[in-house]
């Protein structure tokens, strides 16, 4: 709480000792939210359970971004952004909560966008959390939150948060896009299918990533655009509930192909939601090691605080290395590596685990 209220402070400009804040603020986000409660399937009632929701989303890169965009303007109350990167260049083509004084600082995306989010909305709460989502943190993570929005870019991240969805009957929202094609689910537990009754298993072999696809930003913003109305109907409720869409839905923003697939009911024999078999959840052989796209492998450590001022000293002869209050960045030729806090590491330069985990044994520490 302490980094969001000083987020804020930063950008907002000094309270007029008048008397008249409460007031003012109110007035101010009348004015501010006018257009949208103009809106018949919003309204006064609606901007007020918008103001009063807890959504999460997990994932902040090019969905995530957009998403976190549109529920902070729209006056979503707390916004909780829960991501493990840091922001690089090539995210600048498509993550729009992001600028080039990020990249070049490495800033964690949670911490960059809850800044950026201030700069043009001081009137919400922002809870970013620089973490990776896994089955012994979900709980704490997700604590409170009465809707989840997916910004992942991986089934493991997925699966896990349909396990925790379905297990405490909470609604989510899958989001995905990859080259010029988005894909969208509204999965609320007990009324709908959930992501386990369309997709048993990930598929494997074939997956397109936007490592090896790329991707149009149009394609992530319409898949956002369309999870963030879904989210406001699931949040303002009454009425507005009864015009969320039930189908699993994709569209080709290149070709113009577009389908549904129907996911109007549970399916009895689904592993989540019918057999209640939350094996994600339970994080049954789930490694401590694992690859994260573009060529790098993530050590999951997470109770090994380090004193970034020390380690710094510490690295200094084996390379260049440089840190801020967030990140400790050691470049390695030709690896680099970001240390987090907790003792959380992505190596760049290899995919190779071994290696990464004995350059993290050696640097930082076995
Ligand atoms: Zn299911």
């Amino acid at each position: 709480m302490a980094l969001v209220t000083s987020l804020a402070r930063e950008t907002q400009p000094e309270r007029q000792p008048d008397g008249n804040s409460q007031s003012s603020a109110e007035q101010s986000s009348a004015d501010r939210y006018s257009r949208q409660v103009l809106f018949r399937g919003i309204g006064a009632e609606g901007q007020r359970k918008l103001a009063a929701a807890r959504v999460a989303i997990v994932g902040c890169g090019a969905t995530g971004s957009a998403l976190a965009g549109l529920l902070a303007r729209a006056g979503v109350g707390t916004l909780r952004i829960i991501d493990r990167d840091y922001v690089e260049p090539s995210n600048l083509q498509r993550q729009s909560l992001f600028d080039e004084a990020d990249a070049a600082e490495s800033l964690p995306k949670a911490i960059a966008a809850a800044r950026k989010i201030a700069a043009f909305n001081s009137q919400i709460v922002i809870e970013p959390k620089v973490d990776d989502l896994v089955p012994a943190n979900i709980e704490a993570l997700l604590q409170g939150i009465e809707l989840i929005l997916d910004g992942t870019d991986n089934f493991e991240t997925r699966y896990l948060i349909n396990d925790y969805a379905v297990d405490r009957s909470r609604p989510w929202i899958y989001s995905a896009a990859v080259g010029s094609y988005g894909l969208t689910l509204n999965v609320v537990p007990a009324q709908t299918a959930c992501l386990a009754c369309i997709f048993p298993d990930s598929p494997r072999g074939m997956v397109e990533t936007c490592e090896t696809s790329g991707i149009l930003n149009s394609a992530v913003n319409l898949v956002a655009s369309i999870a963030a109305t879904e989210a406001l109907k699931l949040l303002v409720g009454g009425d507005a509930e009864t015009h969320m869409r039930r189908t699993l839905l994709s569209f080709d923003v290149w070709t113009n192909e577009h389908s549904e697939i129907s996911a109007a009911k549970p399916r009895p024999d689904c592993r989540a939601c019918g057999e209640r078999d939350f094996v994600h959840l339970a994080g049954e052989g789930r490694p401590h090691i694992t690859l994260c796209g573009r060529n790098s492998v993530q050590i999951h450590e997470r109770e090994r605080p380090i004193d970034f001022a020390e380690m710094e000293l510490r690295l200094q002869p084996h390379g260049v290395v440089r840190h801020n209050d967030f990140v400790l960045k050691f470049w390695h030729d030709p690896y680099e590596m970001t240390l987090f806090p907790d003792g959380r590491a992505i190596i760049k330069g290899t995919t190779d685990t071994a290696v990464a985990r004995s350059l993290y044994a050696r640097y930082v520490g076995s």
